[in-house]
């Protein structure tokens, strides 16, 4: 997304996406709302209660997604770029508290993902896990929350099948070699199900060397899964 949008007010993407969400506010939401209204993710113009972003920066959200391989040789698909309005965005989502940026997110994401794996739909969606002190801290799991709404818009159950045993530090604070360790068997299944026969799509909200997805897909793959993924915003660089 550029940083300077131009004037247009079109739809980009079809799909039945309006733009708009079905949500009815009650009292005190709607009351919240006049003093605090939501604003676009991407450009923090104050939107209404039913609308995920501004008609401008809609206009501008790119219409075909990114497609990329992990290193494990799993694709995944992204409908947005890690940089300028997106990259804020994602940090507002994750870090300041803007829990309600996951509308647009999950809207675009699933609308990705319906493009890309459209005939290879999976049976089973899922996150990246945070590990328990880390979900204290933040108080929410941001990669959970899309995955859910993503699972809720196209109809595919939505399981927690891994969990995270160790508290690793975070990985952008680490080289490249680092991380590739940092994540090493720091996942494991729940009660260790058998996935055998299982498409299971994982989503994550931002994939930067692709290792923590990498290592999701291993601890899947390990107890018989197939594992496709999506994430919020690439900045992989491949
Ligand atoms: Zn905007």
């Amino acid at each position: 997304m550029k940083e300077n949008p131009p004037k247009s007010t079109a739809l980009s993407g079809s799909e039945g996406l309006s733009g708009q969400n079905k949500r009815k506010r009650k009292f005190p939401e709607w009351f919240l709302s006049l003093i605090f209204p939501d604003r676009c993710p991407y450009c923090q113009q104050v939107i209404s209660g039913t609308d995920t972003e501004c008609a401008i920066c809609r206009a501008e959200i790119p219409s075909e997604p990114i497609i990329q391989y992990l290193p494990t040789k799993e694709c995944c698909v992204s409908p947005f770029a890690y940089a300028s309005k997106v990259r804020n965005a994602v940090i507002g989502y994750k870090f300041k508290g803007k829990k309600y940026y996951s509308r647009s997110f999950s809207k675009y994401t699933a609308k990705a993902i319906r493009q890309v794996y459209k005939d290879h739909m999976p049976d089973v969606i899922t996150a990246v896990p945070l590990s328990k002190k880390r979900l204290r801290q933040r108080g929410y799991n941001q990669a959970e929350i899309v995955a859910a709404e993503v699972a809720a818009i196209l109809n595919i159950p939505y399981q927690p099948l891994l969990v995270k045993t160790k508290s690793n530090p975070e990985q952008h604070h680490l080289t490249l070699t680092e991380r590739k360790n940092n994540v090493k068997n720091v996942y494991s299944v729940i009660g260790n199900a058998d996935l055998s026969h299982q498409t299971i799509l994982i989503i994550d909200d931002i994939v930067t060397t692709g290792y923590t997805l990498s290592e999701c897909c291993r601890t899947l793959k390990q107890n018989g899964a197939s594992v496709i993924c999506a994430c919020i915003a690439s900045a992989l660089k491949i």
